[in-house]
């Protein structure tokens, strides 16, 4: 039995503690899952649509509270938090609304008998692996279209997300879920391997590192279970030209600094073509010195602490070793000297392939920018990592912005924006940073049976 101690990254003091589920328990937790399914899946998708809808009404209505919990557990700042209940409570309302279509089935051309239709269908129990970066919106995304799908889940979030994801399981429960369609464990990872084991769970979805992603698709392989990946990034954002420099850092900073700096699709890597790069790198180094860093709970804070003390050592680690290596400290560079996970806004340059910070993933307030001469080698060079989960690029000419974006290998590529995430549209990537989609029709898409019916 594994207990999950959470901290408040703001104090890095233990606040609590929560008792793990027991090994003893975990075949039961499947069997509940799988009983479960034999009813949901025979309910109407309207009737699940309709308390996929409720449970949007309730993030709504308790989202200061939501917002708080996770304030405190993972250090987002308050109006960041508050944005991330409200995208939660979309996904929701969005699957409420656009799922039961997405169920209907379609008739194909009979070819020589009497009908060949196609239906979609649930494929039963699921296991979610989520992360703490987006306590909410990772839930919502996994949790919305697979419960109005019909199959039941088991959800097991990270360790320091302990309160929220409590706090999510009452909310679908008090939206009208039975209590067995939607579980949340505390479980260890042998116990998340055990479950994938069990003959009653069909699938999982895992949000988090490659690390992680490696082992929970390795036990789902080897007992043929489906398995969704969504894992790191180190996200290239291209600049070809701009008009407003001002602007366009501080764009480039807020995106950066989101969250301080811990989102999968964070632009991590800035990618500058070579007469703008003096004033982008100054800019960017202003915008970063200038942001107000501090208790996340305070409205005018823009960055709060990373989500745990091992975290921001990681990520000193990380920034000592590029600099040990040759790249160049721009400002930032260390932990804030105060209590909590506090690092400084930080930006390097005069990174080299040699270094491990060219193909590393810096999860936190980091922003490497990287000189070019051309787009072709912006393009050569955004590719070059194992990476592909999104990237941005940026000029006033669309079109030549969108012939550069066409070759960026990555699942979401944007012009003029970074990393928008809706309900309606895909969400996923390419090599190393995973496979499958969420959200929209593709996020549906996943772990249902699209089962022919032929009559002769
Ligand atoms: P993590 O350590 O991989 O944890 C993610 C989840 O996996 C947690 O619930 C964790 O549980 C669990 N886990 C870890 N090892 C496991 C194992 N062997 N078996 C089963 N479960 C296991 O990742 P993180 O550090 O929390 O999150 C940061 C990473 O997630 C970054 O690489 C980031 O880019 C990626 N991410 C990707 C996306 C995307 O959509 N592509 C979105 C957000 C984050 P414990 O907490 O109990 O260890």
């Amino acid at each position: 039995m594994s207990t999950y101690v959470t901290a408040n990254p703001t104090t890095g003091v233990t606040d609590r503690e929560f008792p793990g589920l027991d090994d003893n328990d975990v075949a039961t937790v499947a069997e509940r899952s799988l009983a479960a399914y034999q009813d949901w899946r025979t309910t109407e998708a309207s009737e699940r649509a309709a308390m996929l809808a409720r449970t949007a009404d309730l993030y709504e209505k308790r989202a200061d509270e939501l917002a708080a919990v996770i304030t405190t557990e993972m250090g987002k700042p308050a109006k960041e938090a508050a944005g991330e209940v409200q995208l939660a409570a979309d996904i929701y309302r969005w699957y409420a609304e656009h799922g039961p279509d997405l169920l209907e089935t379609e008739a194909l051309d009979p070819q020589g008998a009497e009908a060949s239709i196609v239906q979609v269908a649930p494929i039963g129990p699921l296991v979610g692996v989520m992360p703490w970066n987006y306590p909410y919106y990772q839930v919502a995304r996994f949790v919305a279209p697979n419960l109005l799908a019909g199959n039941t889940v088991i959800l097991k979030h990270a360790s320091i997300c302990a309160a929220s994801s409590a706090l999510m399981a009452e909310i679908l429960h008090d939206a009208g879920v039975p209590a067995d369609v939607y579980i949340n464990v505390y479980a260890s990872s042998d116990q998340i391997a055990d479950l994938l084991a069990h003959k009653a769970i069909r699938g999982v979805s895992l949000t988090g590192s490659e690390k992680a992603g490696a082992a929970v698709a390795k036990v789902a392989a080897e007992n043929l279970k489906k398995s969704v990946l969504e894992l790191g990034g180190s996200d290239p954002f291209i600049l070809l030209d701009s008009d407003d420099m001002e602007r366009t850092t501080k764009i480039a900073a807020r995106a950066r600094l989101s969250n301080a700096g811990q989102a999968c699709n964070s632009p991590k890597r800035f990618i500058v073509l070579d007469d703008l790069y003096d004033d982008f790198v100054d800019g960017v180094v202003k915008q970063f010195e200038s942001t107000a860093v501090g208790d996340p709970a305070d409205e005018s804070t823009q960055m709060g602490p990373l989500s745990s003390l091992s975290a921001r050592d990681t990520v000193a680690e990380q920034v000592d070793t590029a600099v040990t290596q040759g790249a160049t400290l721009r400002t930032g560079g260390k932990p804030v000297q105060r209590d909590g996970a506090f690092f400084e806004p930080t930006v390097l340059t005069d990174i080299t392939p040699e270094m491990d910070a060219y193909s590393e993933e810096i999860f936190g307030p980091v922003a490497m920018i990287y000189k070019v001469a051309s787009a072709e080698d912006a393009v050569a060079l955004a590719n070059d990592v194992e990476f592909g989960l999104s990237g941005s690029v940026w000029s006033g000419d669309i079109d030549s912005a969108e012939k550069v974006a066409d070759r960026l290998e990555v699942g979401m590529a944007y012009v003029n924006e970074h990393g928008t995430t809706l309900p309606g549209l895909p969400f996923g990537g390419v090599k190393r940073s995973g496979y499958g989609r969420e959200l929209g029709r593709w996020g549906m898409g996943e772990f249902v049976n699209t089962k022919l019916r032929r009559t002769a």
